[in-house]
């Protein structure tokens, strides 16, 4: 087998896998209603074209050919075939009708999720979620390779050589750093003025705003565009096809304007990755922590800082047409990073967010690793909640049947959220000795920071495992110390602690 044949078959692997993207995009911005059926024959045909494909005879002898071959690859080829190989294993290592079984369960566990959050009783969705936990103890010994735990192989779909042993030790780290900050804010910090975050911005308004900042930031709209929907997400085909989405409120301009600055992030990794990673599955995000890192660099590091907000807000002054006139920048600065106690994850603020990551990792890790009884579940998410945010859900639609991510299957996929977090926090870290952040984004030219993360991160795309990116890029392993000491500097300020 050549080089070229294989490249050939994973460049049309890769055409289906982004077409089904595109449908996908399509689906959540601008399908019609009645459209449904016809939309998942089409989907179901793709997806079979696909796998079988990915699982077909070209691909295997490609697998044992160059297994044995390995020199008769190029350095990409090489990179190519170790992606490929990975997900080859992973596609074969369930049985076709088990795989079956799971994904029935899945829409099976999506409609009972929906009637127990109706009823706002988890009881409903218990049988559900006990089904699939089952599915997935049998498959965890089949995609096992080296992971200690159980919960270890499912933390390492999202995020590969991460560990239980790793995040018990960041994580309670961050836990205890968090709640003393909250603490230390309570006790003797200012609470900022925020009646008039609720002020009436029009869509157009924050529209004309958020496209130029976001622009500057480096988004490229040449490979790019931003459109409305639900539940807010960037799908990329291509680097020069990476679309966001967002949803508006024009009585809270943050919830736009922030979810844009986060969405683009995704979209800049992608758009700046190596063009000589097209056509492979090598020309996406690494992994969901350091796609997170990407988005969440943006949205909390920028999107933090005093130094941006002093350039761009008379320019939010000027597009808001007087709205703010008798708002000075302190105090509209303070407003934008409020922090309060939030039973709703997606709703949380900066510095409480971590901790609603922490909670759902210990509970996961409770359910594969030390096989808790399910019916205890609502009563230690409760506790949970009230020891370390100090509040307590009155019922399980604020509680435990408030995320989707289990319904789905998706568990281990939380932590990579807070991954995004510590990773974003310790790049700047990292970043602060090449440049000068603040004076970066007080001038009328981003691009040094854009350069920076496309050199570092960007450029490599799924080529390096996020553990070998993140020691290249900052010189160490994973160390959650930066992402407290950015916490504690940037709430101390707005709180006035002294
Ligand atoms: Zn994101």
């Amino acid at each position: 087998m050549k080089e070229k044949e294989f490249l050939q078959e994973v460049k049309e692997i890769n055409l289906l896998e982004s077409t089904l993207a595109l449908t996908e995009w399509d689906r959540q911005t601008g399908m019609p209603e009645k459209a449904t059926d016809y939309r998942a024959e089409q989907d179901a045909y793709l997806y079979k074209l696909m796998f079988e494909k990915s699982t077909g005879p070209v691909i295997r002898e490609a697998m044992s050919y160059f297994g044995e071959h390995r020199d008769e690859l190029s350095e990409l080829g090489q990179q190519v075939y170790d992606k490929v190989k990975e997900n080859y294993d992973n596609d074969i290592a369930i049985p076709a009708d088990r795989m079956e079984a799971y994904t029935r369960e899945t829409s099976k566990a999506y409609s009972a999720w929906i009637d127990a959050r109706k009823a706002e009783n988890f009881q409903l969705f218990k049988k559900s979620l006990e089904n699939l936990i089952a599915f997935k103890k049998e498959f965890i010994p089949l995609w096992r390779k080296e992971e200690k735990t159980p919960y270890d192989v499912l933390l390492g779909k999202y995020e590969p050589e991460l560990t239980v042993e790793t995040l018990d030790k960041v994580f309670s780290e961050v836990r205890d750093g968090i709640i003393a900050i909250r603490k230390t804010i309570e006790e003797r910090g200012i609470a900022p003025e925020t009646d008039f975050l609720s002020r009436l911005v029009s869509k157009e308004q924050q529209k004309e705003f958020i496209t130029k900042v976001v622009e500057e930031l480096g988004y490229d709209f040449s490979k790019g565009r931003l459109d409305d929907t639900v539940h807010p997400f960037m799908t990329g085909f291509n680097r020069n096809d990476t679309r966001i989405t967002t949803r508006w409120n024009e009585n809270d301009f943050k919830m736009a304007v922030f979810g844009i600055i986060h969405e683009q992030g995704h979209g800049q990794y992608e758009q700046n990755i190596d063009p000589k990673f097209d056509y492979t599955p090598l020309t996406g995000g690494v992994s969901m922590g350091i796609h997170e890192s990407q988005s969440l660099f943006q949205e909390i590091i920028v999107g933090s800082n005093r130094a941006f907000w002093k350039k761009q807000y008379p320019f939010f002054q000027e597009v808001t047409q007087g709205t703010f006139d008798d708002i000075d920048f302190e105090t509209f600065y303070h407003g934008l990073k409020e922090t309060h106690a939030n039973f709703i994850r997606i709703e949380a603020d900066t510095l409480t967010y971590v901790l609603h990551i922490i909670i759902r990792y210990e509970m996961e890790k409770a359910i594969f690793n030390e096989n808790v009884n399910l019916d205890t579940l609502p009563e230690l998410w409760n506790a949970k909640y009230e020891e370390y945010l100090g509040i307590r859900p009155s019922n399980d639609l604020e509680g435990i049947l408030q995320d989707v991510h289990w319904a789905g299957g998706d568990f281990g996929y939380f932590p990579s959220y807070a991954l995004g977090y510590m990773y974003a926090a310790q790049l700047k870290h990292a970043m602060d000795k090449d440049l000068d952040f603040d004076a970066v984004l007080a001038s009328d030219d981003y691009s040094p920071i854009k350069n920076w993360l496309n050199e570092k991160i960007r450029q490599y795309g799924a080529s390096r495992k996020p553990k070998q990116l993140i020691f290249d890029a900052t010189g160490e392993d994973l160390n959650p110390k930066y992402l407290l000491d950015y916490l504690r500097q940037i709430y101390f300020d707005v709180y006035q602690v002294e």
